[in-house]
């Protein structure tokens, strides 16, 4: 893991979990990328802020924590927005991406540029009681487009933030990401689509198959897919 580098886009409910499993288990360099402020509705479920951390940016608070537990990995911060005019300058930086986003839509969007620059990354979300981890190695593993064909609407789907989600159980997914962060970076397949139904205590694995017709990463390839409605702005 030593010259690892993961970036981090999204420090929230799951990229804090993820950040700190990473950091525990000595990866070189994190980089943690977000544009919002420490809120005092993020404190039950983000773990690396408290109380003095409110109207800091998250990754200012992100970074300064895990500089302070864990000096021998170096961390980035880029208080930016992950969007078209920084996508391609940030993920060809990294090694691994984390997908610690909020809305489902800049998951797909995140997932196209991932696929397109073959750049292998760990998709998560959490709403309510149901909570899924799929990493990706783009070319050799089902993506999330495989999954889910056609991208959902502009905010069709709640955040967590709006559905209300357990801070212990975003949690528990966010670690779960970095622990497949970790498999994908050493190489250590097969990569499994987690589901986790907490409401039911239910755990379900497979390992997807790839969508020869996928928009994404198959024969149905749409060039610059990326650039399309809100992924745009
Ligand atoms: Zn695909």
């Amino acid at each position: 893991m030593t010259k690892t580098k993961m970036l981090i886009i999204g420090v929230g409910g799951l990229g804090c979990p993820a950040a700190l499993a990473l950091a525990e288990a000595g990866v070189d360099t994190i980089g943690l990328m977000d544009p919002d402020k420490v809120e005092i509705s993020n404190l039950h479920r983000q773990i690396l802020y408290s109380d003095k951390d409110l109207g800091r940016t998250k990754v200012e608070a992100a970074g300064e924590y895990l500089q302070k537990h864990f000096p021998k990995t170096k961390t980035i911060q880029i208080p930016e927005a992950f969007g078209v005019g920084n996508a391609e300058k940030y993920l060809k930086e990294y090694d691994l991406v984390i997908d610690g986003l909020d809305r489902l839509e800049k998951k797909f969007f995140l997932n196209d540029w991932c696929v397109k620059l073959r750049k292998p990354f760990v998709h998560a979300g959490v709403v309510k009681f149901e909570g899924q981890v799929l990493p990706v190695l783009p070319g050799q593993t089902a993506c999330l487009r495989c999954l889910i064909p056609k991208i959902p609407p502009p905010f069709a789907m709640p955040t967590c933030q709006e559905a209300g989600v357990l801070g212990s159980f975003s949690q528990a997914i966010g670690f779960l990401q970095a622990h497949e962060a970790l498999r994908l970076a050493g190489g250590e397949g097969p990569f499994h689509l987690w589901k986790v139904d907490i409401q039911k205590r239910e755990t379900r694995s497979i390992i997807p198959g790839r969508n020869l017709d996928c928009e994404a990463c198959g024969k149905g390839k749409v060039e610059d897919q990326v650039v399309e409605g809100f992924c745009a702005s």
